[in-house]
């Protein structure tokens, strides 16, 4: 339920902050500028787009131009259907700029406090900071913390090894033997960059076998079939897609990579996007990537997998996820699940947390861009509700 309680006018008068200047932080300050709130946005790094800043150098969108631009502006035409990382900057920088956004980078939000009068949240940021608004969106990333699972033997290993969000390209791997763990977008499309980038060998540790589909067929994305599935029961959509996916999809048991027992939309909501094939399964069929058990540990050197084997490559690029990484911010509010993720999102606010948003904590079928977009304008037609008529107007132009 929308939070309805509405501010004083002392409290209506503070701005509202938003934390984290990527496309989620982006859309909520303009859909909110639109309504004529003052929204600033705080972010920790030194510009706006920080994350897709630091994602690898062959990084497409899978979702296309034109549903996943922002409120406001679309990305335009010449970015291509599948828009690159860089595009995907050079339109953040351009939305703030065209949206006249107020933003304030070099400022990380540590914690967030209700204010002492009781109206709006307290923030403590970097140096000392105590910054009061009449609300808050947290719009700080799904992929905010690399995630790197505690191996046993982790510590002690010598190799090479590295998180996903360190990797940029294939380069320093040219030549050598490297083994990807996990077969999420990431853990796929880096194994494919490795053997585009003259690799030795690759090898790709899968735990559970994923749903794979194709980017576009004849024409129609992938993504169309998660907007048009969105709504339907779980279920439903289980049963339609494995038909769809036995046309589709090769089968690649052979190759050691089964088909998933468990349905593509129930994956989904345990957190597994579909894997959009931009190469992979080419590349396994041609034997160019070599799917092998997933990883247990590290033992004298080498890496022991759950099948019992050692291999002994020249690097480990763990694509083993990230984080939410939203304790240390909101956790002492009692607005987290066990898992770490909001209790509520877009307009909702967690019971008894008026005025907290979070958004882009979900990890839709549908496309997240997509999903910040429809967000941005909810949280704002929640917050000028709450508001009234009193929240920190901009002055006309
Ligand atoms: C490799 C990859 C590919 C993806 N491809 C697609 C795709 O094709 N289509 C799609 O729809 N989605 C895609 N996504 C998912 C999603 O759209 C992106 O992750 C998107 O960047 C999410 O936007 P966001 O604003 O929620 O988070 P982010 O872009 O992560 O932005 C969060 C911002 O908050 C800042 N920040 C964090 N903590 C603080 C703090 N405490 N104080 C101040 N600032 C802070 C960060 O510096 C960052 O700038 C992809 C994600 C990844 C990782």
């Amino acid at each position: 339920m929308a939070d309805s309680t509405a501010l004083s006018p002392a409290a209506a008068d503070r701005p509202v902050y938003v934390i984290g200047g990527g496309p989620g932080g982006l859309a909520v300050a303009y859909t909110l500028r639109a309504r004529g709130i003052r929204a600033v946005v705080l972010e920790k790094s030194d510009r706006v787009g920080a994350s897709w800043r630091g994602h690898y150098d062959r990084l497409h969108l899978h979702t296309t131009r034109r549903l996943s631009g922002l409120p406001g502006l679309p990305m335009p035409r010449r970015f291509g259907r599948w828009v690159s990382r860089d595009d995907v900057v050079r339109y953040l920088e351009k939305y703030a700029e065209h949206h006249e956004l107020e933003i304030v980078t070099g400022v990380e939000v540590s914690r967030v406090d209700r204010a002492p009068d009781g109206q709006g949240w307290l923030l403590h940021a970097t140096g000392g900071r105590e910054l009061t608004g009449a609300a808050v969106v947290v719009a700080t990333g799904y992929n905010h913390t690399p995630h790197l699972p505690d191996w046993p033997g982790r510590e002690e290993y010598t190799g090479e090894l590295l998180h996903a969000s360190a990797y940029r390209n294939a380069e320093p791997y040219a030549g050598r033997d490297v083994l990807v763990v996990g077969v999420g977008n990431t853990g796929a499309e880096i194994a494919v960059d490795l053997v585009e980038g003259g690799a030795s060998r690759v090898r790709l540790a899968v735990r559970t076998a994923p749903h794979i589909v194709r980017r576009s067929t004849a024409g129609w994305a992938a993504q169309y079939s998660g907007v048009l599935v969105r709504r339907l029961p779980v279920g439903l959509v289980d049963r339609l897609s494995r038909p769809l996916a036995k046309v589709s999809v090769p089968d690649l048991s052979a190759h050691g990579l089964p088909r998933p027992d468990t349905g593509l939309y129930s994956r989904v909501l345990e957190g597994a996007v579909p894997v959009q094939d931009v190469g992979l399964i080419d590349a396994i069929r041609a034997g160019k990537v070599e799917v092998v058990a997933a990883v247990d540990g590290f033992e004298d050197g080498k890496v022991a997998l759950a099948d019992g084997t050692f291999v002994e490559p020249d690097a480990v690029v763990a694509a083993t996820g990230y984080r939410r990484g939203l304790e240390g911010l909101v956790g002492h509010l009692d607005v987290l699940d066990s898992r770490g993720k909001p209790l509520a999102h877009g307009a909702r606010t967690p019971a008894g947390a008026p005025g907290l948003y979070f958004t882009g904590f979900t990890n839709p079928i549908s496309g997240m861009l997509r999903e910040l977009a429809m967000d941005a304008e909810k949280i704002a037609r929640a917050v000028a509700k709450r508001g009234a008529e009193r929240l920190s107007r901009l002055p006309v132009a």
